[in-house]
């Protein structure tokens, strides 16, 4: 419940304020019988719990540092405060990952007690309240570097923590075809995905891919775009069959199949896409193209640092979560993992919890072996 004081919103787009207010409704909730008791007291107690929150967010040594604030990273977070560790969480864009900044309208399917579906950033929503309850500590800033002495370096400072936690997710891989990267700024009718499938009503719009990103685009565009082309390179599909099923049922898609885009064209804006297939090249007009042919992961800088990768990028772990250095966990969608989706990220998060306990706190019962397994 929240306290009549609170001046939190309900969602909080900026991080760093949000956090120093929710801190000071922890602390201010957490004396509220005293409070109400000595009315002329109220001032100071309110005074003196915004100079703890502040003196908490300034602090630099922490337990757990979590890199990304995405499902693994946000369970990860939770889950460790919960166990009484110190936790700051650094995101640089939003917190719940892509389903923030790329699928906010989209309806998960499959997250476990929603059977009607979760709308993503409803999702996000319960995280962020749940987050708040267990007092991690939050900012907005981007992680430029990670010393081996898990000095953690951000644009803004450098903390120090006995654990890092990579869960800094993918993005979408880029065609890399000419005007790709022009259109795909500031709307001019590339994007990888629908993020607001609404402003697709009654246009012409190219899907790129066959996986399940792909396939759910053309889901959230059915019904609203006027003509949906899916250009596939191969006549088989990645995604679930269930859903291509869907789609083909659909009557309302166009599908290109063993075809490739291999270009964009447009004065200002996307007008056109070169299309090839079975070596005969035609031109479509189009309002707008969807790139949905994969992600690639956010890993550079702890490749740097000499985590261990395959030879995507996606980095390596053993069944605790850790990786190769000491101290060092990874999980989510960043890992090389068999299954990519919202639950086994989460999952990632609850079994490197337990194993970055026992690493901070070395109890009595923690008897296997502390060292990672890569
Ligand atoms: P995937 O890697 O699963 O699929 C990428 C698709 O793009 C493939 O069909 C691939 O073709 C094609 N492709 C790759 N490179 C090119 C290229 N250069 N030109 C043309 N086509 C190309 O990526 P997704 O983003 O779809 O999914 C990522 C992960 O997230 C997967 O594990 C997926 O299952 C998961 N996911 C799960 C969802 C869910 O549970 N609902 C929703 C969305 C994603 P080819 O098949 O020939 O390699």
């Amino acid at each position: 419940m929240r306290s009549k004081n609170c001046v939190l919103p309900s969602y909080w787009p900026d991080i760093d304020q949000s956090i120093q207010c929710w801190i000071c409704w922890y602390f201010l909730e957490s004396v509220s019988a005293r409070v109400s008791l000595k009315t002329n007291k109220k001032i100071s107690y309110i005074e003196s719990n915004i100079n703890v929150a502040r003196r908490l967010s300034e602090e630099k040594d922490f337990d757990v540092i979590v890199v990304g604030g995405g499902p693994g990273g946000l369970n990860t977070a939770i889950m460790c405060a919960t166990r009484h560790l110190k936790v700051l969480l650094l995101e640089r864009d939003k917190i719940g990952g892509l389903l923030a900044t790329l699928y906010p309208n989209k309806i998960i399917p499959n997250y476990p007690g929603f059977p009607q579906g979760i709308v993503a950033i409803e999702l996000v929503r319960n995280w962020l309240q749940h987050l708040r309850f267990t007092g991690v500590t939050v900012k907005q800033e981007a992680v430029s570097d990670v010393a081996k002495d898990l000095t953690v370096t951000t644009e803004k400072k450098n903390y120090r923590s006995k654990v890092v936690v990579i869960a800094t997710g993918t993005k979408p891989r880029r065609l890399k075809i000419p005007n790709e990267s022009e259109f795909s700024k500031e709307d001019k009718g590339v994007y990888y995905f629908p993020s607001h499938p609404e402003e697709f009503l009654g246009s012409k719009v190219l899907v790129v891919g066959g996986g399940d990103t792909a396939i759910d685009a053309v889901l959230e565009l059915l019904n609203l775009a006027d003509e949906i082309t899916l250009v596939h390179r191969r006549e088989g599909f990645r995604a679930f069959d269930e859903n291509v099923e869907k789609i083909r049922k659909s009557g309302m898609v166009n599908f290109v199949l063993n075809g490739e885009v291999l270009a964009i064209k447009g004065r200002k804006r996307v007008e056109k896409a070169v299309i090839r297939q079975e070596g005969r090249k035609l031109e479509k007009i189009v309002d707008s193209v969807v790139i949905a042919i994969g992600i690639v992961p956010n890993s550079e800088v702890y490749k740097k640092l000499g985590v261990k990768t395959d030879e995507h990028g996606f980095i390596l772990t053993d069944r605790a979560q850790r990786t190769n250095i000491k101290g060092i966990f990874a999980l989510g969608d960043v890992t090389k993992v068999g299954l990519r989706l919202i639950t086994v990220a989460a999952a990632h998060g609850a079994i490197a919890s337990h194993y970055i306990y026992s690493y901070v706190k070395k109890p009595y019962w923690a008897r296997e072996s502390l060292d990672t397994q890569i």
